[in-house]
């Protein structure tokens, strides 16, 4: 067997990577894009050709055929259209690569949702280079294409993607974190949003995989039943990574380390045949583009080693979720985590400077914030046993709560500086080894330097919360930043004005800080006393992207346009919508197809063996009893098919999302749910042998 070279050799060697650029470009073009790399800023395209011809270089020597603008479409996960670099002359071919061509292209874009955003037959949506994530070489038996991160917008602008939103709050976040240094004596060029993801799947043989069609087109199991044992005996969690699923992520993280994808950690997870694996954080962009290459090459390598990775959040019914646990922090552009405590208290009064801000960000935007991890998919695990509940707080630690309350306790402003609140900060630089045990409930927790958002979905983009948070967070600054202001204005101290500002927001914003139990029933009464929002479906924490504070919002920092918050708020539901439309669908599919033939065959089983015993003149009455049991839960079952079938057949049309979702929370859910607790209940009653379909037991305790 081959074994992979040091890592340090073939780190990002399938990236065309900042190295790459300095070797092949002229040093201005070099430092022009090395500076929209950095900082954002925008680059001149007439440097385009000369960077096209660089990178076409690049690519062709090392095998590339083709080139694709590569982007992330609202639905979905990404999209590609690949076109060769051929072009021929007088019957002869060359390669060739224009700057048009690296910086925009025209996708045939009318089959992507828009929201009525872009009526078809009036324009086409462009891609367009984003050069700050770099391009990729994907590699297939005989050659390569080079794959070129893009945005997606209409012609008029409109952002048709996840990306280019959160580009947008990048820039946002990056001008109100600056203009808060400013104001604290600390100035800085650019800020620069980072994220570490880590991702959550699950790996199961393929052969089961292929067994179960529900699996397969919907990525959960929508019937199934746990095992009696089940996951209770949880001595799973970073106990030995099974055999074939080391092999495959030694596959995988060899090829990712190609791409220059900074795969750190990887351990088992709660549930049996559960994982995780985290990259090292970077740059939100590159971070959540690399998280998408890095589940594309997980399918992939799965495949090949004839298993199937889920990232569905909920694929088996009562067993530990998958999340994708964003960590987020905020760092200057000399690289100073403005999350980390400092060694002393100055340091520490900005520490909670941004810190406040970040709580002062997730109380007033939770709704938002909940809106941007609703999916079907996560609704199962929101709130269910082992999953941060629906309900966005904060876990902050008992350190940090404790000097934030010493502080509120002040009510003067020279109160502020007392010496408890001196010496409490004098301590901060502890926290990290204070956290290092930390709630693990908590949908939001601040673990030591940096927070980590756990209430994204496994199956999501990473773009989408990061984007809300980035412009919840840019808000709190900004309004931060003016009392800051006007309380130094008028000759406050420095530090006395800090804290008290951040007195004051934390006044506003404690409700949201929670350092118990999430999972526990009283804290969703407790939410509620402090009225914090709980939405329990996708339907519900999506009506925040059109209420109006949300469109004043994303209006005042250039992100999206009332309009286009309502497309999306449409796009998401119809896809909400048709999620539930097929997993419905597939239901009855198994129900009729497999579940009841097999009950039939059992029933004729208990029904002969009833027949015979009875013969002899035994007492049969339990035997009876317990066929008439079985046969009403046939019954059951064909009634509760039916219902599902009545309830699509008069579902509000398509075209009314809204009401078509809502019937489905109302109608569809429940039913599924019912339909669901009757054909296991079957399951545990049907000879093993004659069920048609993988069981859990056999998906995950083999
Ligand atoms: P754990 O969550 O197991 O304690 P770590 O704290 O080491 O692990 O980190 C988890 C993830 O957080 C990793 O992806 C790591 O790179 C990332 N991370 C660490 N620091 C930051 C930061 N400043 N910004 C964003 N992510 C970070
Ligand atoms: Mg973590």
């Amino acid at each position: 067997m081959d074994r992979e070279g040091p890592v340090s050799q073939t780190f990002g060697i399938n990236t065309f990577n900042l190295d790459e650029m300095r070797k092949r470009l002229k040093r201005p073009i070099f430092e022009a894009i090395q500076a929209t790399i950095a900082a954002g800023e925008a680059l001149d395209m007439g440097m385009a050709d000369e960077i096209a011809e660089a990178m076409k270089d690049w690519a062709v020597e090392r095998g590339a055929t083709h080139f694709t603008h590569w982007f992330q479409p609202l639905t979905g996960a990404t999209a590609e259209k690949h076109d060769a670099f051929l072009s021929v002359h007088d019957g002869k071919a060359i390669e060739s690569f224009s700057g048009s061509q690296l910086t925009q292209a025209e996708p045939d874009a009318s089959s992507f949702p828009s929201g009525g955003m872009r009526s078809t037959f009036e324009a086409r949506g462009y891609t367009a280079w984003d050069p700050t994530s770099p391009a990729f070489l994907v590699y297939d038996e005989r050659g390569a294409t080079l794959t070129i991160p893009s945005v997606f917008i209409s012609y008029r602008g409109e952002a048709l993607d996840k990306k280019t939103p959160l580009l947008r709050s990048m820039r946002e976040l990056s001008r109100s974190a600056c203009a808060a240094l400013d104001v604290l004596g600390r100035p800085t060029r650019y800020v620069n949003s980072t994220l570490g993801a880590e991702q959550e799947y699950f790996l199961i043989p393929r052969e089961l995989f292929e067994l179960r069609p529900d699996l397969e087109v919907t990525g959960r199991t929508v019937i199934g039943t746990v095992p009696p044992k089940g996951q209770q005996m949880e001595d799973n969690y970073f106990g030995a990574i099974d055999e074939r699923a080391l092999n495959f992520m030694s596959d995988f993280e060899a090829e990712a380390w190609r791409l220059g994808i900074p795969v750190k950690t990887r351990h088992n997870e709660v549930a049996p045949h559960q994982y995780e694996v985290a990259p090292v954080f970077s740059s939100i962009n590159v971070a959540s583009d690399q998280n998408h290459m890095l589940m594309d090459l997980m399918r992939k390598v799965a495949r090949r080693r004839n298993l199937a990775v889920l990232f569905h959040e909920k694929p088996f019914s009562q067993v530990n979720g998958s999340g994708k646990h964003n960590n987020w922090s905020i760092a200057d552009a000399e690289g100073n985590n403005l999350l980390e405590p400092g060694d002393n208290p100055d340091q520490n009064v900005d520490f909670l400077f941004f810190l406040a801000g970040v709580l002062r960000a997730v109380h007033t935007r939770a709704g938002m914030l909940r809106a941007s991890i609703a999916s079907a998919g996560n609704d199962h695990r929101l709130g269910a046993n082992e999953a941060p509940p629906a309900i966005i707080s904060v876990f902050l630690g008992d350190t940090l709560t404790r000097i934030l309350d010493t502080l509120l306790e002040g009510k003067t402003a020279d109160a502020v500086s007392d010496e408890v609140i001196q010496t409490g900060l004098e301590v901060l630089p502890e926290l990290r080894k204070d956290n290092t045990d930390r709630n693990r409930t908590s949908p939001f927790a601040f673990t030591g330097n940096k927070f980590e958002f756990r209430a994204v979905g496994s199956a999501q983009s990473n773009a989408m919360p990061m984007a809300y948070l980035n412009i919840a967070v840019a808000e709190a600054l900004d309004e931060m930043c003016a009392r800051l202001k006007g309380r130094l204005d008028a000759g406050e101290d420095r530090n006395a004005a800090i804290l008290a500002v951040v007195r004051e927001v934390y006044a506003d914003a404690k409700p949201v800080v929670f350092n118990g139990n999430n999972y526990d029933q009283a804290w969703v009464e407790e939410a509620a006393r402090r009225g914090l929002p709980n939405e329990m479906n996708t339907p519900a924490a999506l009506k925040t992207l059109v209420e109006p504070e949300t469109k004043a919002l994303f209006e005042k920092y250039k992100v999206l346009q009332g309009h286009e918050l309502e497309a999306r708020y449409t796009i998401l539901l119809e896809k909400y919508n048709r999620m539930l439309d097929i997993e419905a669908v597939q239901m009855i599919r198994m129900a009729k197809t497999g579940v009841l033939p097999a009950a039939y065959a059992q029933q004729e089983l208990m029904a002969r063996a009833y027949e015979g015993v009875k013969k002899l003149d035994f007492d049969t009455s339990s035997q009876l009893e317990e066929l008439r049991i079985y046969s009403e839960l046939v019954g059951k079952t064909l009634d509760g098919i039916d219902a599902i079938r009545q309830t699509l057949a008069s579902a509000p049309d398509e075209e009314d999302a809204p009401a078509r979702a809502a019937f489905w929370v109302e109608k569809l859910i429940p039913q599924m749910d019912a339909l669901r607790v009757t054909c296991d209940t079957l399951e545990r009653r049907t000879d093993e042998e004659l069920w048609p379909f993988p069981s859990y037991h056999q998906m995950l305790f083999q």
